[in-house]
């Protein structure tokens, strides 16, 4: 599209930021330049060592000898970083805001009740025989006790793997046995929308398979009845009532591992991402407080879950080592109706919101209203990750949500990446809608042509790759260290290469055109996914949009496009004419989108991600070989579309 509204920093904003415009040019440089000094002020400045690193970054990008280390031989525990240092200074803070399903309920806790949990816990997992470097499982709804359980672990060494809880047993065994995990930390039931999940119940299921686990702890939720394994399980209650609220922080190697983390799924088998401590700690506390212009004292709300990086990085750790006050919420955003986020936001004043464009698209059908019947006076700063967002949305977002107050910080980032890699920072980045901007600190982006596997200078679109680490970088791959090098090392030498496609433009700002595997090739033109989709929900009577190719004699690949229209709109041949011409005009005659199928809903991840490569074999009527579904949020979805697959 060839237009793209600017909008500046506000002065408000500007006026009180850590870092502004000039500072953001001047550390940015610095941190390309000479970026041991850099980092190893950042990693002073943000992190409590127990001993001083030895060396700041050592790596190598070559796939037969691949290694990322930061901070060698430097000594540090994140619980302590998270907790303990805090005490002295602001133990009574509230640390952790609950926010139920029922809006009724909601508790508190101070960073000294956070820290005297952490430390019972820990002595739980410890009095259970876990040790420094065993795998601990948690599949917890969100409640305060999956940040107690991430931070138990943390305090003695134990790597966790947290499974999301929509999560089926199937996906629960899998990814036990991939980690060998032998503790589970579970609850009876969550509840999610006024219904209840049964955790413990899927939990059993997969353990029938996962003989190595001798441990499963139990948190109390609902209180709904459940089976007991005697000797292996144990109520979380029950085990903390005897437990001492003293426990030391375990001096931890910046590179022991902390957690492993499977990705959401969207492109195949899911990856267990491994990430460590030092670098990870420095690198999230450090993205906390700069993307979203943390200021003390702001009450600070991620609306992801725990079981997705989001949750890891930005409601547990990189809060909370900035001495924030993090917003855990248990529920969904159209419950009890579709006005509970920004209801939410004015009971707890909430400063700085961050959610995903799939929120952001299902709240918008709802319309103005149940936003504008809030105050929403208290926020400053609007954030959102996971996916491409479409310009369209993102205005309605400023507008609407942020009463065009509010910077939205549309940050681009991975599981493998462990923090914001492109990003605005509120007080320094002029912003333009749909474009996650310019690099964080130390970031080094570049594009590749696919084709030619060349560096692009300047305006260009290629794959994304990174020249070199930052220290929130992933690993390896638990277990399988040779597809960390082929997933991310094998295709582009010598780079990181993200999988995602980008657009850089003339002023050097970034705009993530979708996953390189979706990328169309029509008559030999490139066209992103996120652009055509982002054309298609112009439309005022368009939902949401899905976009992929198909074999097309002619032009290689088809343009197909599967639409969600708008509540109360009917399907029209006169409507697939207007958003045909209105793709055309947006983006170019190339961009003729030849097949229209209407979809009532599209098949996404569990984490709200639409599954492009489903959708393409769909279109391809490849439909016996769809590929890893298990991570899809509803599986009927696909069986629905495939019925009422377009004819071609
Ligand atoms: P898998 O790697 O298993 O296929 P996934 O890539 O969906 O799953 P995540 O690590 O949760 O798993 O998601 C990272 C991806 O999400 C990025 O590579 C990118 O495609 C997309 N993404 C995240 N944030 C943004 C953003 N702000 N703009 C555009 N795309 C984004
Ligand atoms: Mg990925």
């Amino acid at each position: 599209m060839s237009e793209h509204k600017t909008y500046p920093v506000p002065e408000t904003i500007a006026a009180k930021a850590h870092i502004t415009q000039d500072l953001y040019a001047t550390m940015y440089r610095r941190s390309v330049d000479d970026p041991e000094g850099f980092w190893a002020e950042q990693a002073e400045r943000f992190v409590t060592w127990f001993k001083k690193w030895d060396k700041v970054m050592d790596y190598s990008y070559q796939a037969d000898d691949l290694y990322v280390r930061w901070f060698d031989g430097g000594k540090l525990n994140i619980a302590y970083n998270c907790l303990d240092r805090h005490l002295d200074s602001r133990g009574d803070q509230v640390a952790i805001i609950w926010e139920g399903d029922n809006p009724e309920e909601d508790r508190k806790l101070t960073y000294r009740e956070l820290h005297a949990e952490v430390c019972k816990l820990a002595n739980v997992l410890k009095s259970r025989g876990v040790n420094k470097g065993d795998r601990v499982c948690i599949y917890l709804p969100m409640i305060p006790e999956a940040a107690v359980a991430m931070l138990a672990c943390a305090r003695i060494g134990a790597v966790h793997s947290i499974v999301f809880g929509g999560f089926s047993p199937d996906s629960l065994r899998d990814r036990i046995l991939d980690s060998d995990c032998q503790t589970l930390i579970t609850s009876d039931e969550s509840v999610r929308g006024g219904r209840h999940v049964p955790l413990k119940k899927n939990a059993d299921t997969a353990l029938t398979e996962c003989p190595n686990v001798n441990t499963v702890v139990v948190v109390q939720r609902t209180g709904g009845s459940i089976e007991w394994t005697e000797g292996r399980d144990i109520w979380y209650h029950e085990a903390m009532a005897n437990a001492a609220t003293d426990c030391p922080a375990e001096e931890m190697d910046a590179e022991d591992p902390l957690f492993i983390l499977y990705t959401s799924g969207s492109t195949g088998k899911p990856k267990g991402v491994l990430h460590t401590t030092g670098g990870y700690l420095v690198f999230a506390a450090m993205t906390h407080k700069y993307a979203f212009d943390y200021q003390d004292g702001e009450v600070y709300w991620c609306t992801a879950d725990v079981g997705w990086v989001t949750g890891h990085t930005y409601i547990v750790y990189g809060p909370l080592a900035n001495g924030a006050s993090s917003l855990m919420f248990e529920g969904i955003p159209n419950y009890p109706d579709v006005s509970r986020f920004w209801q939410v936001i004015d009971k707890h004043q909430v400063s700085i919101f961050y959610t995903a464009p799939t929120a952001i698209r299902a709240l918008m059908r709802a319309g103005e209203e149940p936003v504008k019947k809030t105050s929403r006076a208290s926020l400053r700063i609007l954030g959102t990750v996971g996916e491409p967002i479409n310009p369209e949305a993102w205005e309605w977002y400023y507008k609407v949500v942020g009463d065009g107050r509010c910077p939205v910080v549309d940050t681009w980032w991975q599981t493998e990446t462990g923090g914001h890699l492109i990003t605005p920072l509120p007080g320094a980045t002029a912003l333009k809608p749909g474009s996650a901007t310019l690099p964080f600190f130390g970031v080094v982006p570049a594009l590749v042509d696919p084709a030619e596997g060349t560096l692009i200078e300047g305006p260009g679109e290629g794959a994304l790759v990174l020249m070199r680490p930052w220290p929130g970088q992933m690993r390896t791959v638990y277990g399988d260290h040779a597809r960390f090098v082929e997933t991310y090392f094998r295709q582009y030498p010598g780079y990181y290469f993200t999988g995602d496609g980008a657009r850089r433009d003339e002023d050097g700002y970034y705009w993530i055109t979708g996953r390189i595997d979706d990328v169309l090739n029509v008559s030999g033109h490139r066209l992103g996914t996120a652009e055509i989709e982002s054309a298609l929900v112009l439309h005022p009577h368009v939902a949401e949009a899905a976009v992929v190719g198909y074999p097309h004699d002619i032009k290689g690949q088809g343009i197909y496009a599967y639409i969600t229209p708008m509540a109360g709109i009917e399907p029209s041949d006169a409507l697939k004419k207007d958003l045909v011409a209105l793709v055309r005009g947006e983006i170019g005659p190339i961009a003729t989108v030849d097949i229209i199928q209407w979809a009532p809903s599209l098949p996404k991840t569990r984490s709200g991600k639409i599954m492009r490569r489903i959708l393409r074999k769909i279109a391809a009527n490849e439909i016996d070989t769809l590929g890893d579904t298990s991570t899809l949020a509803d599986p009927t979805v696909v069986n629905d579309l495939i019925d009422k697959r377009a004819n071609q």
